[in-house]
């Protein structure tokens, strides 16, 4: 990834429609007995086909895994009879970023529970305006997903994007808060209302597939620090698979230690698979929007 300065709206337009085609595209490969990994593989490929890069690893989070999973290299799992699918795919085009989330229920048994996401995310949308406030949004959220009957994540976040950051440190929560952060004209902010049949939020599993840069610091080894280098080359401080890097570094024992070296170190973040802590389905809608006077308008639209 280049560092070219502030992206302009309309690149971010454009890695918003390449996102939202992507996504309408990839709703063909979403059948039983579809292996992840090749879901996975398939739609990072159609991404690159539009002549940007993935801004993460395509997330393939089935039934109560939530968030943060993507296949690992030689991933055998395949898509169950009942199962109920989440895609989340981001898009990086010069620094602009775009990141789109839906939700396939394979066996037609939680159509309430998608609705209640996609619903949650369109009131969402629609209350977003300059001056409302994160607080305001998520308890619209969370009414609409408790009026289905069913419960917002809690501790999962939209959160405000600016140019190759997809997590500014601004979040916007799926419940009533009194965080009273005025959105403002011209803010980009991916919006995800999480639901669930379980507790309500999430707890973090041992399994890790997905790191980000964090902090510099001194490598002792000489693998780490060419892994290192290869990360800061190709991904800056966007978030990325230890698969992808597989396919870079042919030593798998090295490669995992030289992860392990940074992540002691600080140098890299995890971001284990979140799992519903009471092992409830869990439903999500995302889109990306932008800022306008009196409104949101959605960029990742076709
Ligand atoms: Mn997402
Ligand atoms: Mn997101």
């Amino acid at each position: 990834m280049e560092e070219t300065g502030e992206a302009s709206i309309g690149e971010f337009e454009e890695a918003g429609k390449i996102g939202a085609r992507v996504r309408e595209e990839s709703r063909a490969l979403i059948n039983i007995g579809e292996g992840l990994l090749d879901i996975a593989e398939t739609i990072e490929g159609m991404i690159r086909d539009e002549g940007a890069q993935p801004a993460f690893p395509v997330n393939v989070s089935v039934n109560e895994v939530a968030a943060h999973y993507t296949p690992e290299s030689g991933d055998k799992a395949t898509i169950g009879e009942n199962d109920v699918v989440k895609i989340d795919l981001g898009v990086e085009l010069n620094g602009a970023l775009s990141d789109t989330a839906y939700t396939m229920d394979l066996g037609g048994g939680y159509g309430k529970l998608v609705e209640a996401s996609e619903e949650g995310l369109k009131k969402a949308i629609a209350a977003m305006k300059p001056g409302a406030t994160i607080g305001e949004i998520g308890g619209i959220v969370e009414d609409t997903i408790k009026g289905y009957g069913y419960k917002p994540i809690a501790n999962l976040t939209g959160h405000r994007i600016s140019t190759g950051i997809l997590h500014t440190g601004i979040d916007v929560p799926s419940i009533r808060t009194d965080d009273p952060y005025e959105l403002q004209e011209g803010e980009i902010y991916a919006i995800e209302p999480f639901a669930t049949n379980g507790r309500g939020f999430v707890s973090d599993s041992d399994q890790v597939e997905i790191f980000s840069l964090y902090m510099p610091g001194k490598l002792r080894m000489r693998e780490s620090r060419k892994v290192l280098n290869h990360i800061i080359s190709n991904y800056g401080l966007l978030p990325f698979a230890e698969r992808w890097l597989q396919q870079e570094f042919r030593s798998k024992l090295l490669l995992k230690n030289a992860l392990k070296e940074m992540l002691r170190m600080q140098v890299l973040k995890a971001y284990p698979v979140l799992k519903e802590a009471g092992d409830g389905i869990v439903a999500q809608a995302e889109h990306t929007v932008l800022i306008e006077e009196g409104g949101a308008r959605i960029l990742t639209r076709e």
